[in-house]
């Protein structure tokens, strides 16, 4: 059985065209399953019989068993979202005043490791289709406009980040039809300014995601020096900062929005003295040793949030702050990110997903700790 959530239209389109129908028949499938949300051929009134009788029996339109749903008190949605064989990935919705994000994963756990990160300390188990990636946002956006009562044409999910479990450049296949159909009018019509692609730093990938499908990107950055920067994210090593830097200038040639979001983390005595400020200031300045351009950028702190395994500790409040004032001081715009869902475990960077126990569905069901990247800046 083909799954139609993997599809985006070009590839429908295709796949009618097999079977001998026009494109206008693609568009119109592709409508009713992700604008309506339908996944019943018989009640896809204006398709022709016929072509629901062909669909019957090859196709489907299948969803994620959803594990678990939680609320938070401030609104934050989180779905655990079962993927087979143990596996399990994180959802989550974040409202806001003015626009509703959606964090999404890419991959069951994640081969890049970082320190600080819990799905990196999970490993790597697998890459998500694309069907798996749409099948989050297809039941995030239906079941919320039910519950929140949207009328026609409302929607609940105007902003995606792909910065739940897994590195998103090391499942580019998959990602980016996942992307054109975010992005398609005829499914869920974002703009290409509010689908955000965050990134530990796969340089080809950046190249070839500019070339293939430019979103906006946000880059973690958490080190203003190689030798920080490949202890806390092993792929600098492959790919050190000189190499992301330039990589993130060419990005911006082709990008939506002119400026990239860096991410930093802030971990106590770790990274986030007022040296490291003031070497991060100078990084993206194209001032330092390892940089040799400006890259015009906003920076994105993130309070750390801890878990047992990783021995760092959340940089203080205070020094987050005076570490935002000094960025602020030097003419770059920062921002704190608040984090949301405090109380359902919805925090960026303590993924779940993983399956803890592999033989006990149940134990997973118990304990959903795992990181998910909030963003709400401010
Ligand atoms: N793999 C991609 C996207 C997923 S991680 C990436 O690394 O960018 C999304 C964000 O959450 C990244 O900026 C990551 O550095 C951050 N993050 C991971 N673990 C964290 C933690 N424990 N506390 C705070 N942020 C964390
Ligand atoms: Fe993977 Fe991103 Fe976590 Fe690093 S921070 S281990 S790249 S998910």
């Amino acid at each position: 059985m083909v799954n139609l959530l993997g599809l985006d239209l070009d590839a429908m389109v295709a796949r009618l065209d097999v079977l001998q129908e026009k494109r206008f028949r693609a568009i119109q499938l592709f409508r009713w399953i992700h604008r309506a949300g339908e996944t019943d051929f018989s009640r896809m009134t204006d398709i022709a019989r016929s072509l629901r009788e062909k669909l019957q029996g090859s196709y489907e339109v299948r969803a994620l068993p959803v594990l678990t749903e939680q609320c938070s008190a401030d609104g934050t949605v989180k779905w655990l979202f079962d993927v087979g064989d143990g596996n399990a990935v994180e959802t989550v919705y974040i409202p806001e005043s003015d626009r509703g994000t959606l964090c999404v994963s890419s991959q069951a756990g994640c081969a890049v490791g970082c320190r600080f990160c819990s799905t990196g300390h999970q490993g790597f188990s697998r890459n998500l289709s694309t069907a798996e990636i749409v099948a989050q946002l297809w039941w995030a956006e239906h079941r919320l406009r039910a519950r929140l009562n949207l009328g026609q044409g409302e929607r609940a999910i105007d902003n995606i980040v792909m910065m739940g479990m897994g590195e998103p450049l090391q499942n580019f296949a998959a990602v980016v039809p996942a992307l054109r159909i975010m992005l398609d009018d005829h499914a869920y019509g974002l703009s290409r300014r509010r689908v955000t692609v965050s990134t530990s730093g796969v340089v080809p990938m950046i190249d070839r995601l500019g070339q293939t499908c430019p979103v906006a990107l946000a880059v973690s950055l958490h080190a203003p020096d190689d030798t920080l920067r490949d202890h806390l994210v092993p792929l600098n090593r492959k790919y050190p900062l000189g190499e992301l830097m330039s990589a993130c200038s060419r990005y911006l040639e082709v990008a939506p929005r002119d400026f990239i979001t860096f991410e930093y983390c802030m971990l106590d005595g770790v990274n986030d003295s007022d040296d490291h400020a003031r070497r991060l200031v100078a990084l993206v300045r194209g001032q330092s040793p390892e940089s040799g351009q400006t890259v015009p950028c906003k920076l994105n702190l993130i309070p750390f949030n801890p878990f047992p395994a990783s021995g760092l500790r959340r940089s203080p409040k205070e020094r987050v702050l005076a570490f935002a004032r000094s960025l602020q001081a030097a003419g770059i715009v920062t921002t704190v990110r608040r984090t949301r869902g405090d109380d359902i475990d919805a925090a960026c960077g303590q993924l779940a997903g993983e399956v803890l126990d592999r033989t006990d569905v149940g134990s997973r069901l118990a304990r959903d700790v795992f990181p998910i990247p909030v963003v709400a800046a401010r």
